[in-house]
């Protein structure tokens, strides 16, 4: 067992470069060295102290598979460890995933080729989804925005086989759907079937860039309220999507009203599936399903989908298959993996310190919200409110879900669409409509990450984060208060971010800030904006609107985590000097380490467009530059680098 006792504890003294001075270059002072003592494996398309983390998970979890499936004999099929040992065995059975073939994909092309008119195409879309197969368009159970009590099924935008509607809409991303276009035709000819591959991927991508089209960006996706938009079933039944068909698909009764995020996208379908693209829609559903299942194939599919990968992530070799299927466990049913998981590589002192730290993190932003200049009393009452209202999840679910009638038969594919039909079952069937079950987890324990949830107004932290380097108990707290701490400050933040604030304490959207506080707080978010858009990655900008949120919660993450180390010192008392740094020096360092990571080129474009999240090698020092605190740490004044004017700092925690 490799708990987090036997972890290496504190600074990582090799990766710093002495030779640079803090107040210029903070990131290559407390990194600058780790990219040349870590370079980036074959398999991965960037990596980092976060990314090494999860690759040890990704270990631990395989040899708690392995020493289940030797078992498999003694253990029961209803049970976790028995459908672990099922999976297992199937998964790594390459004999037996090569002499299925592509059999199990075939009753769904009969479903799609079956559908003889757009009422039975979304029927048929509808199933695939049963089946786990994003497709067209995504349906996900949500807690109403507005009554956040109950669930609700949210529909909304999707269908894209590459990762985002630009790659479709700019010039520069042309070579990227010229390669995907040509994955396409190689995986169609891979099924052996009649019709002309290169026709084929070509209609595919016809249809993708008319979708595309429609789409929303994921900045105009940010806008909430945008978003909420009711169809009543009345409404439904009389639209021109077909929504009862799709309702029968799913095997769900229409419910009282639904919520479309994106209207557009269903009124731009119902008139692109017409006669004369009817068949190549049918077309468009089969590459999706051979798409979502190509992981589960023969090795010639899975060769294949790695070269695509290769052309936009960068990655240079394909990882073992021991690595995929743990992934693929984890994606697709990881709470199966979770309570043996915790057994193993989760102590109970780990808990207990977390509630801890997390409530010190608590008196820290409230601290920081009574002393704020620009809120209202009125208003910064309401918000002491919704923080003591937080609920943390540390670690794993207090009830565990009930997998006992899962049936694990057949070859790999069969194994994982039984998988996913569960859990369409868990999370969308079962859920429509009904009283929100405050105890799930939608990350499974084994999950290095951590999230905020607005309409739960809580924050949860799954057991494999909460180990050496974001948090060890053999190091001191300053360091675990510059990682861990600071990520709890994080998910804090952002119940109080450009989206978190829109929810009150019951998880409701309403307008519970003054007039003059939101136009206080989008002054203040405009600074975050501005600052973040001046930062480069290959020559392309950062997009500061699409970060914003993430970019505030790492400013004021950092900011509550500092001020709960204090508090700490306060009551602690102050350690030596530790390999010559104070503990506010080694806080800022803790933290800049935890994000050492470095990506290829086509990972750090495609991120880029993609991810909401700052690039990491900036998370390490770009939030620092808004703290007076770190000034002080550093001794950092004006004209160094890594100072900002007053006016450019960001101040909203
Ligand atoms: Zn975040």
């Amino acid at each position: 067992m490799r708990g987090i006792c036997c972890a290496a504890a504190g600074l990582e003294l090799e990766d710093m470069n002495m030779d640079v001075n803090p107040r210029q270059d903070f990131m290559g002072f407390s990194w600058g060295k780790w990219s040349e003592r870590n370079p980036i494996p074959n398999e991965y398309s960037s990596w980092g102290v976060f990314y090494k983390l999860r690759d040890q998970v990704l270990a631990d979890v395989k040899s708690l598979c392995e020493a289940k499936a030797n078992e498999i004999d003694q253990l029961d099929p209803s049970t976790c460890e028995g459908q672990i040992a099922r999976f297992w065995k199937a998964a790594m059975d390459e004999e037996g995933v090569e002499s299925a073939g592509i059999s199990s994909l075939l009753p769904l092309f009969e479903k799609i080729d079956a559908a003889t008119d757009l009422s039975s195409y979304i029927e048929a879309i509808a199933y695939l989804h049963t089946q786990g197969i994003p497709v067209l368009f995504e349906a996900s159970v949500l807690s109403d925005f507005k009554d956040s009590e109950t669930e609700r099924l949210f529909f909304g935008q999707g269908g894209l086989g590459l990762p985002d509607r630009d790659y479709y809409t700019e010039e520069e991303k042309a070579s990227k759907v010229a390669a995907y276009e040509k994955h396409i035709a190689t995986m169609w000819a891979l099924l052996n079937f009649e019709n002309d591959a290169d026709a084929v991927a070509a209609t595919i991508v016809a249809i993708e860039r008319r979708i595309a089209q429609v789409s929303r960006t994921r900045t105009a996706m940010r806008d909430l309220p945008s978003l909420y938009n009711k169809q009543t079933s009345e409404e439904m039944t009389n639209a021109t999507f077909p929504w009862v068909a799709a309702f029968s698909g799913y095997g769900i009764e229409l419910p009282e009203f639904t919520i479309s995020m994106t209207p557009e996208i269903f009124d731009f379908l119902a008139t692109d599936i017409n006669e004369s693209t009817f068949e190549d829609y049918k077309l468009y559903a089969k590459w999706h399903t051979l798409k979502s299942l190509a992981s589960y194939l023969p090795a010639a599919f899975v060769n294949e989908e790695f070269n695509l990968s290769k052309e936009l992530s960068g990655a240079k070799e394909l990882a073992a298959r021991w690595k995929r299927v743990v992934n693929t466990l984890n994606d697709t049913c990881g709470e199966l993996m979770g309570a043996v998981y915790c057994a193993s590589y989760f102590p109970p002192e780990s808990k207990a310190a977390m509630v801890e730290l997390v409530s010190y993190l608590k008196e820290a932003l409230a601290e920081s919200l009574s002393e704020l200049t620009w809120m209202t009393s009125e208003t910064k009452e309401k918000s002491m409110v919704k923080l003591n209202s937080f609920m943390t999840k540390i670690g794993y679910p207090d009830k565990w879900t009930d997998f006992s009638s899962l049936e694990l038969n057949g070859s790999y594919v069969d194994v994982v669409l039984a998988m996913r039909r569960f859990m369409f079952g868990e999370n969308i069937a079962s859920r429509v409509n009904q009283k929100v079950q405050k105890h799930r987890w939608e990350m499974p324990p084994q999950m290095v990450n951590a999230y905020y949830n607005p309409m739960l107004n809580e924050i949860v932290f799954p057991a494999a984060i909460l180990q050496n380097p974001s948090f060890s108990l053999e190091r001191d707290m300053a360091m675990n208060f510059g990682a861990i701490g600071a990520v709890i400050g994080h998910e804090m933040t952002h119940g109080f971010d450009d989206q978190g604030r829109l929810f009150d304490a019951q998880g409701n959207m309403s307008e519970w800030w003054t007039p003059e506080d939101s136009e206080a707080f989008n002054e203040r978010a405009k600074v975050v904006v501005e600052q973040y858009n001046k930062y480069t990655v290959l020559g392309r900008s950062v997009n500061g609107q699409m970060t914003l949120g993430e970019n505030i919660a790492d400013i004021g993450g950092v900011k509550i985590a500092f001020k709960a180390l204090k508090l700490y010192l306060e009551r602690n008392g102050r350690p030596e000097l530790i390999d010559g740094y104070t503990p506010e020096q080694r806080f800022f360092l803790s933290w800049g380490q935890f994000w050492a990571s470095s990506a290829r080129d086509e990972q750090a474009l495609k991120l880029l467009s993609v991810d909401v999240h700052s690039p990491g090698f900036l998370r390490s020092f770009a939030p620092l530059k808004n703290l007076p605190e770190f000034y002080q740490a550093f001794g950092i004044e004006e004209g160094d680098a890594m100072y900002l004017p007053q006016e450019e700092r960001a101040a909203i925690w």
